[in-house]
């Protein structure tokens, strides 16, 4: 019933025709930054109280990095929303072409629980940039922040935006309804079962996915850039959100003579900036908690613990992890780990990590921490993946001028920025002509000088009306 009213209100609210206008969509960006700025205590205290994230974190990840797009998209609105005009072919004059960015209507987000507010906001800032009216449904696993939004985002927004809490049961009944489009963040699992319901109304989907993101280390011989390596890969497996991100580093790819070294310092990182609890966030839930303790209690994998392994199950912590070469057909290396374990996989020459690569599904990233311009070359150009960041990890989630998405397994459509706007609307093509010229040739009856004329006129797309003032025209 809540399902079918929050529908129902919605396509209201989107075929008044109010969504469209530039002032109202400005109005409802506005609001979203309003709601950053006034209930940023609140939200501190939702993702404290879901993953015991720490409110540096918070703000870095979540409330500062929203307000930074929820900016860009206040910026850059007017020129997004404007009409794009197109070349056309020559043969077409007198003529206009332009491609106008049409909403979609009825959008259905769903987002998850590792970054319970951001990944909310980032997709929504595209959809009401877009015109749109949307249900969001937020994960079950961060109750703490999945009320915060269904308390505020009704509260400063202008009817566009619906919040239904609740957890698989309540995604299912979403699903049976028919949707303009469906934004989904998750796992490939129910990204399947999102698309497959999708595909009953031909509704379009965008699936952000999850995967196994490597980092490849190749500065370890070069001493002064091993401290910054470090640093970097650290922050990105043990500084957002306790690894339990889709950007987080998976795992590791390193020459064997170069692993006793890595080992060394990760532990010195560890010990320095991750040790203490309160620096990471702890895992969300006991279900997820008992996943990870399952998965380093099979024995070959608790064989390869070089560093850490310990946990608390009563404050739902692992302790930050490093595995050395786990069997490669164990679920540590088959599965997304989201958590706090970091295997190290040794190679014998750097290079062989494009192989190991290629016999792998489509990460959504590929992390490379290499000055090798061959080694870099040989990565973009052989393997596949969403995106690719040489020598840093996770900073090129907040760089609005770049996609965001995955490929394959790791996803389908991008966002961020005017991704996003693009995400959530129809470029309808406009093409404008007057009744100035008309050239016969196009209609029969049909002769072999016709057929010239339309072999000139392709070959010469461009220019062919050009020919036709030179007399081949008759
Ligand atoms: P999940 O797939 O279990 O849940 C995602 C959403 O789907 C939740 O709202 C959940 O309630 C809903 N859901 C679950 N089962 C459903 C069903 N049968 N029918 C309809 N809806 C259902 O994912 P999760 O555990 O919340 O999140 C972790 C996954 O998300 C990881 O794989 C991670 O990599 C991925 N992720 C991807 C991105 C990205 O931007 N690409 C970001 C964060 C997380």
């Amino acid at each position: 019933m809540e399902v079918e009213r929050a529908l129902k209100e919605s396509r209201e609210a989107f075929e008044s025709g109010v969504t469209r206008s530039y002032s109202w969509r400005m109005s409802q960006l506005r609001a979203l930054k309003a709601i950053l700025i006034e209930k940023e205590a609140d939200i501190f205290e939702a993702l404290k109280l879901d993953l015991g994230k720490h409110r540096i974190e918070a703000y870095r990840d979540e409330v500062g990095l929203m307000i930074k797009s929820v900016d860009n998209a206040l910026r850059n609105l007017k020129k997004w929303m404007a009409p794009k005009k197109v070349d056309l072919p020559l043969l077409y004059f007198p003529a206009a072409g332009e491609i106008v960015a049409e909403p979609l209507g009825v959008v259905l987000i769903f987002s998850t629980w590792n970054f319970p507010i951001g990944l909310s906001f980032e997709p929504l800032i595209g959809a009401i940039s877009a015109g749109n009216v949307v249900v969001m449904k937020p994960s079950e696993l961060a109750s703490a922040s999945s009320n915060f939004l269904a308390t505020n985002l009704p509260k400063y927004l202008d009817n566009s935006v619906k919040v239904i809490e609740g957890g698989p049961h309540i995604g299912e009944q979403l699903l049976k309804h028919k949707w303009d489009k469906i934004f989904f963040t998750g796992s490939s699992r129910v990204g399947r079962i999102v698309m497959t319901a999708a595909a009953k109304h031909l509704t379009p989907v965008s699936l952000e996915l999850g995967g196994k993101c490597p980092a490849i280390i190749d500065t370890l011989s070069r001493a002064r850039d091993i401290e910054v390596t470090i640093n970097r890969v650290a922050g990105a497996k043990w500084g957002l959100c306790g690894g339990q991100a889709c950007i987080a580093i998976d795992y590791l790819l390193v020459e064997e003579k170069f692993a006793p070294l890595l080992v060394d310092r990760l532990k010195a990182k560890i010990k320095k900036l991750y040790n203490d609890p309160e620096n990471t966030a702890r895992i969300v839930h006991g279900q997820h908690f008992q996943r990870l303790r399952d998965i380093l209690n099979d024995p070959a994998v608790a064989a390869s613990v070089v560093y850490g392994g310990s946990s608390n199950a009563e404050g739902l912590l692992i302790e930050p992890t490093i595995l050395l070469d786990p069997p490669l057909d164990s679920e540590i290396m088959r599965e997304e780990i989201f958590g706090p374990m970091l295997p190290i996989i040794t190679l014998k020459k750097i290079e062989d990590s494009i192989e190991f690569l290629k016999a792998r599904p489509q990460p959504l990233v590929i992390y490379a921490f290499t000055v090798d311009e061959r080694l870099k070359r040989r990565i973009v150009e052989e393997t596949s993946s969403g995106g690719i960041t040489f020598n840093d990890a996770m900073i090129q989630f907040a760089a609005d001028s770049l996609p965001f998405g995955g490929i394959g397994e790791s996803g389908l459509g991008k966002y961020h920025g005017k991704y996003s706007f693009d995400q959530f609307s129809h470029g309808k093509a406009i093409l404008r002509r007057s009744f100035l010229i008309e050239f016969s040739f196009r209609y029969p009856p049909w002769s072999e000088w016709k057929l010239k004329l339309i072999r000139y006129a392709f070959r010469f797309y461009y220019i062919g009306i050009l020919l036709m003032f030179l007399g081949l025209e008759r």
